[in-house]
């Protein structure tokens, strides 16, 4: 197995892609925490990959993102719980889609909390508790490429992901841990469940060349690969799994 006992945390476990990591993760033997945005929530993910698979180790913490001490305390859990931390998967975030003349403070300081705060106390508390050696996997997006045509909160936050990468891959390395993103094109998760069908038939599909959107269990598959040791000489790369999407 690729990840035979090592402690991985994933934010944004709940669902989606990120339980969809979860359960890769899990298949290749991690001791895995997920993380979800409230106790319910996490505790019901928790509960529904139990019964699926019934000797994993698992734990279920609900940090507030956005908060470094909460986020420390959280991966605290994990790692006092297992005795390592190996893998930080910084997944959870939102999607925006508001003109931009109809954005408020409120819409830039939520996005910016979740999808950037939120990666970079994750990368904070991740290395602060794996000393040398470790791997950090943050989610990015296809739009960190063009960006989108409205929604310019989402594509923001999605650059910066990409640029906390790139430059802790290189501040980071020295001490052995691998900083790297996953950019997922069109995926069928809930985020894009909610699109309008038009948006999703008229403008999304006839720019994959593959034809479809992605399943949150192939791109998984690109995550698993960053956190073993297949991908030991991989640092700060934005691997793109968008069936070669041109927007
Ligand atoms: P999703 O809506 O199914 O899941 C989002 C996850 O983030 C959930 O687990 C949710 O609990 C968590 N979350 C949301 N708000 C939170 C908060 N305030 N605090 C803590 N956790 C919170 O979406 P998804 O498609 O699985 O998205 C996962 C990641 O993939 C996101 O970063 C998203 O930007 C990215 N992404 C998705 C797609 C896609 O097409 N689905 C494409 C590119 C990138």
């Amino acid at each position: 197995m690729l990840l035979e006992n090592k402690v991985a945390i994933v934010t944004g476990g709940t669902r989606g892609i990120g339980y969809a990591v979860t359960e890769a993760f899990l298949a290749e033997g991690a001791k895995v925490a997920v993380a979800g945005s409230r106790q319910e929530s996490a505790e019901r993910a928790v509960a529904a990959l139990r019964e699926a698979h019934p000797e994993a180790a698992l734990m279920a913490i609900w940090p507030d993102l956005a908060n470094l001490e909460s986020v420390r305390a959280a991966f605290a859990q994990a790692k006092d719980a297992w005795g390592a931390l190996d893998v930080v998967v910084n997944n959870a975030g939102m999607s925006q889609a508001l003109p931009f003349d109809a954005y408020t403070q409120k819409d830039f300081d939520a996005i910016l909390d979740l999808n950037v705060k939120g990666v970079l106390n994750g990368c904070k508390a991740a290395s602060e508790f794996m000393g040398q050696g470790g791997c950090i996997i943050n989610t990015s997006s296809m739009v960190s490429r063009n960006g989108q045509p409205s929604g310019v909160g989402y594509p923001m936050s999605k650059f910066a992901v990409n640029g906390i990468t790139i430059s802790l891959a290189r501040e980071l390395g020295r001490r052995g841990i691998r900083v790297n993103a996953v950019a997922p094109g069109v995926t069928e998760t809930d985020m894009v469940a909610a699109l309008p069908d038009q948006v999703k038939e008229q403008m999304l599909l006839p720019a994959i060349p593959l034809g479809r959107f992605g399943q949150p269990e192939e791109v998984a598959q690109a995550y698993v690969f960053l956190a073993s040791s297949m991908s030991s000489y991989v640092s700060g790369e934005i691997l793109h799994v968008d069936g070669a999407t041109i927007m």
